[in-house]
């Protein structure tokens, strides 16, 4: 069984020394990853910057950017089950500088143009190679499960895990609580270390999936 993974930030250049990026670590994504070789499945993980260790038993491409995360997610379809936990940045300059951009004498502001990144998880799960089950995450700060379930639909996968990520809560910690919610069902795991919260996951997936 082949699965998919993308894990951890992007980094979008807006000049040659300065990006946008988010506080993902990548914990999740690459716990998931490892808990997946544990349970003898083929893994691509698509990563962006982190600073932790690739997980062993996994194949890892590096990216930095949405557009190289998605051409890398491309290149491994088909496959039988993708999991969206990178955190994508929504947004990248219109135009990267070549050069490092100047303040200039008696300028008090700088207007960026941003324009949208491709949405992985969407594509992924519109596309005509669609893995049978697709996961994405969901990292909300107000009405978590309304929210998640309005994604479930909108970026047409199969199941949302919904994090709460108001106060720090989640981003680089060690410990996570996640609801998975799917068309039919909605789970609650409390308090997990992120390892733990992969192995719940990759249970779940096992007792639904049969390729
Ligand atoms: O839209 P939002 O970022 O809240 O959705 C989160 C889910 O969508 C995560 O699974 C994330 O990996 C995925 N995503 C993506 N590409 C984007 C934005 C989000 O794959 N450009």
């Amino acid at each position: 069984m082949k699965i998919l993974i993308t894990s951890g930030p992007t980094q979008e250049r807006i000049d040659p020394v300065r990006y946008l990026t988010n506080d993902s670590s990548g914990k999740q994504g690459h716990a998931i990853a490892a808990a997946c070789a544990k349970a003898g499945m083929d893994v691509v993980l698509v990563s962006g910057p982190v600073h932790i260790p690739d997980p062993a038993s996994v194949r890892v491409v590096h990216v930095h950017t949405a557009d190289e995360m998605l051409a890398a997610c491309e290149r491994e379809l088909p496959c039988d089950i993708a999991l969206c936990a990178a955190a994508v940045s929504d947004w990248r300059a219109k135009t990267i500088a070549p050069q490092k951009l100047k303040k200039h004498h008696g300028q008090d502001e700088l207007t960026l143009t941003l324009v949208k990144n491709p949405d992985i998880l969407a594509h992924i799960s519109h596309h005509p190679k669609r893995p049978s089950l697709v996961i994405g995450f969901a990292a909300e700060t107000e009405n978590l499960i309304p929210n998640a379930r309005n994604k479930l639909a909108s970026k047409g996968c199969d199941w949302i895990v919904a994090n709460d990520v108001s106060g720090g809560q989640v981003f680089g910690q060690e410990h996570t609580s996640a609801h998975l919610i799917t068309a039919d069902q909605t789970l609650h795991w409390e308090n997990l270390s992120k390892t733990d919260m992969a192995a719940r996951l990759v249970e779940h997936i096992l007792t639904c999936i049969t390729v």
